[in-house]
């Protein structure tokens, strides 16, 4: 019974079949007291039987290896390796599948290697392109064309990062129902509300425009406005934000905080090779091209023809097949 329920447990069957041990240990024991008269504890007997038992246990065992170890062996010599020697190849007694072997080996380590370089080559493709996407972004960030050329969610975009360019803390306020301003930023402890117009050079932004602008500046609670522009201001405009002091900055003003934001520009694209991690150069004037790797590889310049989206689209884009056209 007790048995049936430790069924599954390793320590109650130990000591389940230890008391089983005991108890036939003590019937030998009388019996072998009286058969041979030598006085001998039950305990002390029962010692010996437990050690005899675990020696012969010991050599079953080992027996049992050896023979399986021997069969075994013979099993190996037996079989016959593709240049007809016996165990030419599971005992490593013929020189061709030696070769073979040490081959297989060493191509293994090759594969490994590859893997690991393709992975740190990602990985500079990646950082190398991040940072370049930064210098493309700033360097045409001065070029007024580049800005008019922006989606009304990308100027907005541009806007911000001047401004964080310039030192303040901005919050841009969602693409659609704004509440009539873009972001909101602050430096020290003073709050701005900022609204921008991306209108050619020549379209001025009126006075009404203004109007509902103050009425967002006062919902901030904000100290100042700054609306930006990348065209002018109406002469009524420029009138009433003197009057509630708002802060005009036009297409000329935008350019001049743009250099002042962001003194540096490229005049060379860096790119690596995705396949071999070679870094091409490539000059920020010329248009659409590839350049060839000294591995034969072929390297778009994606920075000729690529919008701002379309070049952060290539960062997450997994596979190389769509960037690196072509292995020679
Ligand atoms: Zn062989
Ligand atoms: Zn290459």
């Amino acid at each position: 019974m007790s048995y049936q329920r430790s069924n599954g447990n390793g320590c109650a069957h130990f000591i389940v079949g230890l008391a089983i041990l005991y108890v036939v240990s003590s019937l030998l024991h009388e019996w072998f007291v009286r058969r041979t008269r030598i006085r001998i504890q039950p305990i002390a007997f029962f010692i010996l039987i437990l050690v005899a038992l675990v020696t012969v246990g010991l050599m079953v065992y080992q027996i049992i290896r050896l023979v399986s170890h021997v069969s075994e062996q013979r099993r190996l010599k037996a079989a016959i390796c593709p240049h007809g020697m016996a165990g030419g190849a599971t005992l490593s007694l013929c020189l061709a599948c030696k070769a073979a072997a040490e081959e297989a080996r060493r191509e293994a380590e090759l594969q490994i290697a590859l893997a690991e370089r393709r992975k740190q080559i990602e990985q500079q493709w990646r950082a190398l392109l991040e940072q370049q996407i930064e210098v493309f972004e700033q360097t045409n960030l001065k070029s007024h064309g580049y800005l008019l050329n922006l989606t009304p969610q990308r100027f907005e975009d541009a806007i911000c990062k001047l401004y964080r360019a310039l030192g303040y803390s901005v919050y841009q306020t969602p693409y659609a129902n704004d509440g009539g301003r873009d972001a909101i930023a602050t430096k020290g402890k003073r709050k701005y509300s900022i609204e921008c117009k991306r209108y050619a050079r020549d379209r001025a932004v009126g006075r009404p425009e203004l109007q509902k602008f103050y009425a967002a500046i006062l919902e901030d609670g904000s100290h100042q406005g700054l609306f930006i522009t990348t065209g002018r201001f109406s002469k009524a405009a420029v009138a009433y934000a003197k009057k509630v002091d708002i802060q005009l900055i036009d297409g000329d003003n935008l350019m001049s905080l743009m250099s002042q934001a962001f003194p540096s520009a490229s005049t060379v694209y860096k790119v690596m090779c995705r396949e071999c991690g070679e870094i091409l150069k490539f000059p920020a004037d010329v248009g659409a091209c590839s350049r060839t790797c000294k591995s034969g590889h072929q390297t778009r310049n994606p920075f000729a023809d690529s919008t701002l989206d379309e070049l952060r689209a290539l960062i997450s884009k997994r596979s190389p097949a769509k960037y690196v056209r072509g292995t020679k």
